[in-house]
């Protein structure tokens, strides 16, 4: 089965994906991945890419151009593509990727995120705080807590992002929402889409992902 997740902005480091690629059996390919590998290597790629990504975000051909090396060195026959296509230009150059190479996609799953799970996310990220001492120091207090005045890993003094105010995460979170609506009718229109609920942990979305594409007959 070939599959490509639509999923929340938030979610970059802990989506279903995995656990839904284990399931599966399947090849997770993750766009950021890929990349990294790309700069980490130092080929033509990454180099292009690094030199980009200092100025801004990359551009769509480049994007593309990354999937296709990768989905041309590697021909898998299944798969689960992560975090792309992320515009509606990009889902059009991989369908024509994918059919040139006669492996298109079966299933495109959106994750989407009902308004009060929206909200949850916005409280819980504007409730984040960063260690001035260390980066990797992250404090998110739980529910009913109070934020903490300094780090309890290394008593360094605690800030808040400025990108990380509510009024600005609820801005990402609706901007993401209008990229992915021409992506999410674009492969309704085409009978390829299913719509599953984002809510409760990645495994437990994961297994929703599997029920939803049982249905459907895969
Ligand atoms: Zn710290």
């Amino acid at each position: 089965m070939r599959l490509a997740l639509l999923q929340p902005p938030a979610w970059l480091r802990e989506g279903p994906a995995d656990s839904l690629a284990r399931a599966l059996t399947v090849a997770r390919i993750n766009f950021g991945d890929l990349l990294r590998a790309h700069i980490r290597q130092g080929t033509q790629l990454g180099l292009r890419s690094s030199e980009i990504l200092h100025r801004g975000p990359l551009p769509d051909e480049l994007i593309t151009e990354i999937v296709r090396d990768h989905l041309r060195r590697t021909a898998p026959a299944a798969f689960l593509l992560d975090h792309h296509p992320l515009n509606a230009a990009q889902a059009l150059a991989l369908d024509e990727l994918l059919h040139e190479l006669g492996t298109p996609l079966d299933k495109v799953v959106h994750l989407r995120l009902p308004t009060e799970e929206v909200e949850r996310r916005v409280r819980h990220q504007s409730a984040r705080r960063l260690c001035r001492s260390d980066p990797t120091h992250h404090h998110k207090p739980s529910a009913g807590t109070h934020a903490l005045d300094a780090c309890n890993i290394c008593g360094g003094e605690l800030y808040q992002r400025e990108d990380d105010t509510e009024k600005n995460i609820r801005g990402r979170f609706s901007r993401h929402e209008a990229t992915v609506a021409p992506i999410s009718h674009y492969y309704a229109r085409q009978g390829r889409l299913v719509v599953v609920d984002a809510v409760g942990t990645p495994d437990e979305t994961a297994g929703r992902v599997l029920s939803a594409l049982r249905w459907h007959g895969h």
